[in-house]
Order: C-alpha cells, then sequence, then structure tokens
C-alpha cells in the first residue's frame, strides 16, 4: 500500500469549500495549505485531488462485523425468533476461518461507505483482528461475554492480546443485562478497572427489557447497573450500544459515569424495537452520542452515511421538526463523536489530527450542483460517491478500487454455501 512511509499530498481538495493542499506525513495530517500548483514536498506521493471534497472518515460505533456472513438471512420476523430460530443456530457453527473473511468483507465494505474506525462485539477475536489488520483499518474488538463472565473472574489474569496494537483494540463486551448475570456484570467492571479496558454493552433496546429490569428488579437498566456499582466502576469506559428507552433519570446517570449512548437507527427500525432515540435530551444532559449500524443481519448493511440520514430524518419526523439534527451536527456525531469515544485523535480534517479521510466525488450527480456540499453528501449521496479512502496516512481505497475485493467476495459466497445460509 502506497503513502505509509512516504508523504502523502492531497492536491487541490475542496475542504470547506476552499482549494487547498494536504500534507500527510507519518499518518498524520502535517499541513494544510491553500491550493499551490507549484507545492513540491520531497520524495512525497501526490494524489491529485481537483473534483473532489475532503471530509473526515465515519466511525461506527456498535457492529457485529462477521455478520456480513447472514446478511439476508432470516429478514422480517420478530425479534426472539429471528435470535432463536435463525441466528444462533448458524453461529453454533462459525469457525475462525469463517469468522476472518465475514470481517473482511465487513472491513470492505465499510472502507466503500468512509468508515475507518469500528466498535465490534463477537467471538474469534484473533481471526478478527487479522482480519483488520489486513483490511488497514482500525477497531476496538470486543470479547463477547454472557452469563457469569468466568473468564473474568480474575482480573490479574488477564494479558495484553499478541493481536493488539495502535489500530487494533480489545475490549470487553458483556452481551446484556439480561444475558449477563449481576456476578458477571460485577465481574467484568472490575476486570476493566483493573486493566484500563473499555466495556461495549448492549442498553435498553427495547421496551420489554426495560419493562423485565422493572419487574426483576424494580429499578430501569442504567439504575441498575448503578445500583450494583457498575457504572462507578466502569466510569468513562462505558459504550452503551442503543440506548433507546431512556428515562431522564438515567440520562443523568450516564452524563455522571460518562457513558457513550450509540444509536442505530436503521436497526432499530427494522428489527422495530422504537424509533425515538432521545438526542435532544441526551446531548441537554452532557451525553457523549455515537452513531452505529449495528451488525449485518438486522440491518442489513454497514454504510454509516445511510445510518446517519436516517437519524437525521427520524429525529425531524418524530419532533416534527425539520430544524433539528441539521446536516453538519449529523455528520459530526457520526465520525467525530465516534472517534472521541475509541480515544482516537480522528474525525475533523485539520492540522495535528490522524489521517483518515475521504475524498467524495464532485462531479457525482449527487454533488451537482455544489450548493451545500455537506447536506448534499448526507441527504443526496449514496456512498458511491465516496472515491478515495485513507485511513492513519494509508491510501486504502482509490478511484473506487479496493485491492483483494474479489477474493474477499468468493470466500464469503463459499462459506454462506457452507453455512447453509444460500442455496
Ligand atoms: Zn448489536
Amino acid at each position: 500500500m502506497k503513502g505509509e512511509d512516504q508523504p502523502l499530498v492531497i492536491s487541490n481538495v475542496a475542504l470547506e469549500g476552499k482549494p487547498v493542499d494536504i500534507v500527510i506525513n507519518d499518518g498524520i495530517i502535517e499541513a494544510i495549505h491553500p491550493h499551490n500548483p507549484q507545492l513540491s514536498i520531497p520524495h512525497s506521493l501526490i494524489i491529485d485531488a481537483s473534483g473532489k471534497a475532503a471530509f473526515p472518515t465515519f466511525a461506527n460505533l456498535h457492529t457485529h462485523a462477521a455478520m456480513t456472513l447472514l446478511r439476508g438471512y432470516g429478514n422480517d420476523v420478530p425479534l426472539q425468533s429471528w435470535l432463536n430460530d435463525w441466528i444462533w443456530p448458524k453461529e453454533k457453527l462459525l469457525t475462525d476461518e469463517h469468522i476472518y473473511w465475514g470481517v473482511r468483507l465487513a472491513c470492505l465494505e465499510m472502507l466503500r461507505s468512509g468508515t475507518t474506525a469500528f466498535a465490534d462485539m463477537y467471538f474469534f477475536l484473533p481471526a478478527a483482528a487479522r482480519a483488520v489488520h489486513d483490511s488497514g483499518l482500525r477497531a476496538l474488538l470486543g470479547d463477547s461475554v454472557f452469563g457469569d463472565a468466568e473468564a473474568m473472574a480474575d482480573a490479574a489474569s488477564y494479558k495484553v492480546p499478541d493481536w493488539q496494537d495502535d489500530r487494533v483494540r480489545y475490549a470487553v463486551a458483556p452481551h446484556a443485562i439480561y444475558s449477563v448475570s449481576e456476578t458477571g456484570l460485577r465481574r467484568v467492571a472490575h476486570y476493566c478497572k483493573a486493566n484500563n479496558l473499555l466495556c461495549h454493552i448492549h442498553m435498553s433496546e427495547t421496551a420489554e427489557e426495560v419493562a423485565n429490569c422493572l419487574r426483576q428488579h424494580g429499578c430501569r437498566p442504567y439504575e441498575y447497573l448503578e445500583r450494583i456499582g457498575v457504572l462507578e466502576q466502569l466510569d468513562h469506559r462505558i459504550i452503551g450500544a442503543h440506548s433507546l428507552h431512556l428515562s431522564p433519570e438515567e440520562m443523568r446517570l450516564m452524563a455522571r459515569y460518562g457513558v457513550v449512548a450509540v444509536h442505530n437507527p436503521n436497526s432499530n427500525l427494522k428489527l422495530g424495537s422504537g424509533h425515538q432515540f432521545q438526542y435532544k435530551e441526551l446531548r441537554q444532559a452532557g451525553v457523549r452520542v455515537a452513531l452505529g449500524t449495528d451488525g449485518c443481519a438486522s440491518n442489513n448493511n454497514l454504510d454509516m452515511l445511510e445510518a446517519a440520514k436516517t437519524m437525521s430524518l427520524l429525529q425531524k419526523g418524530w419532533r416534527n421538526d425539520p430544524t433539528v439534527m441539521p446536516a453538519a451536527e449529523t455528520l459530526q456525531v457520526a465520525s467525530r463523536n465516534g472517534f472521541e469515544a475509541l480515544g482516537i485523535n480522528a474525525g475533523e480534517v485539520a492540522v495535528g489530527r490522524l489521517a483518515d479521510l475521504m475524498l467524495v466525488d464532485l462531479n457525482h450527480w449527487a454533488m451537482v450542483p455544489d450548493t451545500d456540499t455537506r447536506a448534499n453528501l448526507l441527504y443526496a449521496a449514496h456512498s458511491d460517491a465516496i472515491d478515495t479512502v485513507i485511513c492513519n496516512g494509508r491510501i486504502l481505497m482509490r478511484n473506487r478500487q479496493v485491492a483483494g475485493e474479489a477474493e474477499v467476495i468468493a470466500a464469503v459466497r463459499r462459506i454462506a454455501k457452507e453455512l447453509q445460509v444460500t442455496q
């Protein structure tokens, strides 16, 4: 791959409507100059980006990447039947090799739709890590935990995985408060605190989950986590996927303990989980909100541009207010908020930030006329308007070409046949 060891110059690209040259060195945006056709940086690779606009890439804060293998399997059925009769029986069959290719397909799709970092929750982490490495993206790989979390009983037993580096990191992912016991949740919290790990958990996804929590524990899900001491231990270390059905008191708790609320609008809509994500209330309470796609079995894609548009339209729709969730703010939720939640210094095309950015083709029909580039990208374009994607200073897609695409697609087709999810 080009661009990692030599300086990269993105020449004559539109940034906030102005033509500039972006200089990338050692994975960092080193300088941004007004465009100068004579600009010369020794030994650099120059990309002519005239007719393109630069945007920060997206951070997908909740997904199950390998579930690309089950894309389109089990549609339009109730949640419990979907899990029991469709998804879980197939997940029992998965192997390291399946996971590797499923995650490769996920990374391919994420690259094509402008995502360079994701927070995952699944199994077979070493195979997933290899796939992320080979694809060139960043990921926080959450180790799925159920029941009593036996493996986390001894916090001192944690060893930094040999696959971890500055792009791919380990996290703990207790599935949810209804599938992990109180003992398990306490163990996870202690384990994460002792080893300075992030914790990624499904929270308050359905009204039924909240009703069950009220019946069993006499309080709502985030109140339950506080009562058993988990929020305190996981202070500023918790990613709460969905966080859809919340009370004002829970939002105050989330703000106090630095919980990141991750909205997954397409998954929530398709599974009929609810559509009134309380973005404004969460922001007013001081909670950081990020965006995710959830896995491909429920969405059925990993397209953050589509998720961002859905989020914006849903907020305007259920509040009957077109002024909420304007384009710039929505794109920031999909990008910078997610990177910040992961502790990654990206999400903005600015000097000193990590070089995670994409070039959007201003000659694509959806970007014409160029009256408002951001609004065109969010409301008119699909991901095929994204031409080039750079992660950590490396060019991973250029002219919509991604290395190894045919091999990934062939492998996943073969595996889907083996799993009998296709004919
Ligand atoms: Zn999920």
